[in-house]
């Protein structure tokens, strides 16, 4: 998705790939996976560092575990990133996967259809964490805590590019020269 907006999105693998990004993406998956091969691989300083440095991220679902501060779950351990409580799995097994259509901050236009695929939930929001969508429930499902955004679902699969085009604007917005 992020190539088809005309930007490079090279894969990280390893630590090395980490060299010289303007921002990250930990996408959906599985999030024990995600964290055993980053501590496995060592990169759980790099990442937190580089993201406390005020690089960019995105993580969506199994990413947005990742980056909680907190989970109901006791594993996996989460980098701790952004100020929320998430819940794994919270609306079930595979099965229960399904769409929504979200009115989402900072997108304009029609609302995002959504697919959640064995997603989480935030469960607690801290104060300098903004919600961006959330379920017709009120269950938070979109957050943004200074330039790491986070989203339960997964906006990769429907074709509307405006979650990533989102996330671009986050991402040149920290590159641009700051007035002195
Ligand atoms: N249930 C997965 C987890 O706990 C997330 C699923 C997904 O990323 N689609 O990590």
């Amino acid at each position: 998705m992020i190539q088809g907006l005309g930007v490079d999105a090279p894969e990280v693998r390893l630590g090395k790939d980490l060299e010289g990004l303007d921002g990250l993406v930990i996408p959906g998956g599985e999030s024990t996976t995600i964290v055993q091969l980053l501590d496995i691989f060592d990169m759980r300083n790099t990442v937190v560092g580089l993201v406390q440095e005020g690089m960019p991220v995105w993580g969506t679902c199994a990413g947005m575990i990742v980056l909680a501060d907190r989970l109901t779950d006791h594993r996996p351990e989460p980098l701790h990133l952004i100020d929320i409580e998430v819940s794994r799995n919270a609306f079930g097994s595979q099965v229960d996967s399904f769409e929504a259509d979200l009115e989402v901050d900072g997108i304009d236009g029609t609302p995002f259809r959504a697919v959640f695929i064995r997603a989480p939930v935030v469960t607690t929001v801290g104060r300098g964490v903004n919600v961006l969508a959330r379920l017709p429930d009120g269950r938070p499902v979109a957050v943004r805590e200074n330039d790491m955004l986070a989203t339960a679902f997964h906006p990769e699969l429907t074709g509307d590019s405006r979650v990533h085009e989102l996330f671009l604007n986050i991402v040149t917005g920290v590159k641009e020269p700051q007035p002195s």
